[in-house]
């Protein structure tokens, strides 16, 4: 089994609903998001997924995010714009590219909010 990681970055701001502290108020991140993928066969240049391919697609999610007030997204109306619910939104978007086939597809999605602090989300 093979497994490889990009990673990218998108700054945003964000607060969280309901928190009882100074998360509670309006603050941003530069958000790094690692995307990993998964397989056992390798095409035949030797490659399980380019990770050139794999940061553009990435990219294009990532770019929906970017320099964007998180909580006034459509799918952050009703929860909260967290690591965690953005680990699995970027997930769910990413899981369905066409560049994942065969036996490779995307395993987990991490969400770094500080170089510290990381989530990461994978299907059960
Ligand atoms: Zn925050």
């Amino acid at each position: 089994m093979y497994e490889l990681a990009v990673k990218s970055e998108f700054e945003a701001a964000h607060f969280i609903r309901n928190y009882p502290g100074k998360c509670a108020r309006l603050h941003g991140h530069n958000w790094i998001v690692e995307a990993v993928a998964q397989g056992s066969e390798l095409n035949e240049l030797g490659i399980l997924i380019d990770f050139k391919v794999l940061k553009s697609e990435l990219n294009k999610i990532l770019d929906e995010f970017d320099h964007q007030y998180l909580n006034e997204l459509e799918m952050f109306t009703k929860k909260n714009p967290t690591a965690e619910n953005l680990a699995k939104e970027i997930f769910d978007k990413l899981s369905v590219s066409e560049i994942f086939s065969g036996t490779t597809k995307l395993k987990a999605v991490k969400v770094y909010e500080s170089p510290k602090s990381c989530v990461t989300y994978y299907p059960d």
